[in-house]
């Protein structure tokens, strides 16, 4: 390998090692960012369960995940309770099992829906 040669690769990898430090900025933004989505997103849910609680302190929480719900219209802290899930759903969270907790869109979610009808 002559001398050319070696120049030639050495700015080559030097180059390489350019743009590999560029990505490595770009990823630790990115992973900056993500573990920021994450504490938010931990925290929204921190702060969904703590309603959650508030919102239905006598039934099974275990009520929301399952498909079939019975409303027991002859227990008053039901009623409450779906007033209250009402007001989230409003406020623009999903109450529905499928995502229940989640930001949601503009547009009604048939699941949320569902449990109004
Ligand atoms: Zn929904």
């Amino acid at each position: 390998m002559n001398k050319k040669e070696m120049l030639e690769r050495f700015s080559l990898l030097e180059k390489r090692f350019q743009e590999l430090q560029e990505d490595f900025v770009t990823i630790k933004k990115d992973l900056v960012q993500l573990v920021e989505e994450n504490h938010q997103l931990a925290h929204e849910n921190h702060h969904l369960r703590q309603r959650l609680d508030d919102l239905t302190p006598d039934s099974n929480q275990q009520e929301f995940k399952t498909k079939d719900q019975h409303k027991d219209s002859n227990d008053p802290s039901i009623g409450e309770g779906y007033d209250n899930l009402a007001r989230i759903y409003e406020e623009g969270f999903h109450i529905c099992h499928v995502y229940f907790g989640t930001p949601r869109e503009e547009e009604d979610c048939i699941f949320c829906l569902k449990f109004f009808g």
